[in-house]
């Protein structure tokens, strides 16, 4: 542990990047270029969120095949227990493992568009814990399996602290790294993250941090997961709601600044969630200083595994 925290000083922080399924063939086509060339700003990993039934969800399986096997990125494919039965759940790891993926984020799911209330499938899971279980029963140490973390509550529960049993019990399950739902306050985060590791979660937190793209859609997230919109940061962007070029410049600062905290106090990753943008994402690591150079070359950060402590 001490020579990870020793090798850990030297290198770059890690960075992963989420994308989810566009809906039009030529939105794929664009997307995984931009996952190409993204490729050069050294994610540890990519993620592709599953989006529930159909068409959208063979989508996950094929992008996570050609993310990992055409482009060589590390992957990590979303998995959701909305609206699948096991049989379509082992045909979703039976891919990923063809793929040569090794990383699963396992969840609950949203419920689907026309629902409001999410609803179990007839012979699928109930919660994520349930198919971390299966995950870990049918393939063993193949996969890595992540889960996902609310620090400021979550759609169909606000209670934290019960949330924080929920995610203790994922973790016992045997998933081995978290992801949290976007947030903006720090301090929040982490004394949420403390509260975590008082509970005996001992596995790496990853904070998931959303780049701010337009002011509506800053309001609109913010608004949909019911997140906390830290003082000042309202007054910055209201008066140039119309300007996205300077909204995204503000939202920039207010992003880095709030990363810089992060690693200031010992986190080790940042996951941004892209929207399937590289614009903002890019201007972040810029400001952060985390974009590949001569000084920190790309080679530099450790293997995702490694610098997470994982196996
Ligand atoms: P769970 O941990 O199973 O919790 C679901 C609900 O059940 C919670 O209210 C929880 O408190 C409750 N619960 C859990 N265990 C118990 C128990 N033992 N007893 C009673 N109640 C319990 N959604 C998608 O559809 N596709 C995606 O790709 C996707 N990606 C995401 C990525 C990240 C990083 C995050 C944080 C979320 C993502 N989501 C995605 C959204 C997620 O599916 C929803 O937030 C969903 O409502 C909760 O999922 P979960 O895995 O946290 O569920």
């Amino acid at each position: 542990k001490q020579k990870l925290a020793v090798e850990r000083e030297s290198r770059r922080p890690g960075v992963s990047f989420e994308f989810f399924p566009p809906k039009t063939a030529q939105g794929v086509q664009n997307l995984y270029e931009r996952m190409d060339r993204m490729h050069s700003l050294g994610p540890a990993f990519i993620d592709i969120t599953w989006g529930a039934g159909g068409r959208l969800s063979e989508l996950t399986c094929k992008m996570v095949s050609v993310a990992q096997s055409v482009y060589g990125l590390e992957t990590c494919m979303h998995l959701t227990c909305t609206d699948m039965p096991q049989e379509k759940v082992d045909a979703a790891l039976q891919a990923a493992y063809d793929a040569g993926c090794t990383n699963i984020l396992a969840l609950r799911g949203d419920p689907p568009r026309e629902r409001e209330k999410w609803e179990a499938t007839k012979g699928g899971f109930r919660y994520a814990k349930d198919l971390v279980k299966y995950i870990r029963g049918k393939y063993g140490n193949h996969f890595d399996i992540g889960v996902g973390g609310y620090p400021e509550g979550c759609d169909d529960n606000p209670d934290v602290d019960l949330l924080i049993d929920h995610l203790k019990e994922k973790v016992d399950a045997g998933s081995s790294f978290v992801i949290t739902q976007m947030f903006y306050d720090v301090d929040n985060f982490l004394s949420w993250e403390q509260k975590c590791r008082d509970r005996g979660i001992d596995c790496p937190i990853i904070p998931g941090i959303m780049p701010i793209h337009t002011y509506a859609a800053f309001i609109r997230r913010s608004n949909w997961t019911k997140i906390r919109i830290p003082p000042g940061w309202l007054e910055a962007l209201e008066p140039v709601k119309n300007d996205d070029a300077a909204v995204r410049k503000i939202g920039k600062d207010l992003v880095a600044d709030m990363c810089k905290k992060l690693l200031q106090s010992g986190i080790y990753h940042l996951h941004f969630y892209t929207m399937n943008l590289a614009q903002s994402t890019r201007m972040i690591m810029e400001d952060l200083k985390l974009m590949p150079s001569e000084e920190m070359p790309l080679q530099k950060p450790l293997p995702w595994r490694q610098s997470l402590g994982l196996r």
